[in-house]
């Protein structure tokens, strides 16, 4: 057993989506069109967020403010410690921005030190200049057929080769090409990739709070060692049998 976690940030870390809320925030309201549009599959995640961002005005320091008033999940730290302390790779993926991502697990208050500099984040790139946001996005991919700001179906096969079970944790809709692509799924409760898990009879945990998350990954992994263990030693079981 060689387990790996992928992590979605927006919705999954957090309890607010960030990149919604500098929209509601900051955007010309004809940011809501182009959602639309996203989310009836009529355009892919990279052209909706750069044609929403380019709606946006806002100063690096008032962005700044707006994401240190979003709340993060209070058990999420302690599970990330826990995943880091067994060696497993954790990845953050996500279609929201690196900016945002580093500023959040950066809060003084939050204290994840140790534990952060031990994360991969691939997520779109997002610079600040004058009042006008400039976006990139580096992990979208040629083999992408979706048009994903960062394709996470791919980033779970090719970072996720030689590693089982490859764990995915999500939320939205930018979370549903990656669940077919991992061996666990946990969706949050009640959001849209739940929903799409139970609609496409796709094998999911749902969660409240990381709480949860760690609790029931701990029970499964454990239950798969046992499994493992049983399968290398076969003459032990054959043996309790004819006993
Ligand atoms: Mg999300
Ligand atoms: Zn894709």
């Amino acid at each position: 057993m060689k387990p790996i976690v992928f992590c979605d940030f927006d919705g999954t870390i957090t309890l607010q989506d960030t990149t919604d809320l500098i929209l509601e925030s900051f955007a010309d309201p004809a940011w809501h069109a182009v959602e639309e549009q996203w989310l009836a599959g009529k355009i892919g995640s990279r052209e909706c967020l750069r044609e929403q961002m380019s709606l946006v005005r806002a100063h690096e320091k008032e962005l700044g403010e707006l994401v240190d008033s979003v709340p993060v999940d209070p058990h999420f730290l302690e599970f990330a410690r826990d995943c880091v302390a067994r060696g497993f790779p954790f990845y953050i993926v996500s279609d929201g921005f690196d900016w945002v991502i580093r500023r959040t697990l950066a809060r003084p208050e939050w204290n994840g030190k140790g534990v952060v500099g031990n994360f991969r984040i691939f997520a779109s790139k997002l610079e600040v200049r004058e009042r006008f946001m400039i976006t990139t996005f580096p992990h979208g991919s040629v083999h992408c057929t979706h048009g994903c700001a960062t394709c996470k179906p791919q980033l779970l096969q090719n970072e996720g080769r030689g590693y089982s079970p490859v764990i995915f944790i999500g939320d939205g809709t930018s979370d549903q090409q990656a669940a077919p692509c991992a061996d666990m799924v946990f969706a949050r409760k009640s959001k849209s990739l739940a929903t799409f898990c139970m609609e496409r009879k796709i094998p999911h945990s749902p969660f409240h709070d990381f709480g949860e998350v760690r609790r029931e990954l701990w029970q499964k992994l454990a239950a798969l060692v046992a499994e493992e263990t049983r399968a290398a030693n076969p003459l032990i079981l054959s043996y309790e049998t004819e006993s």
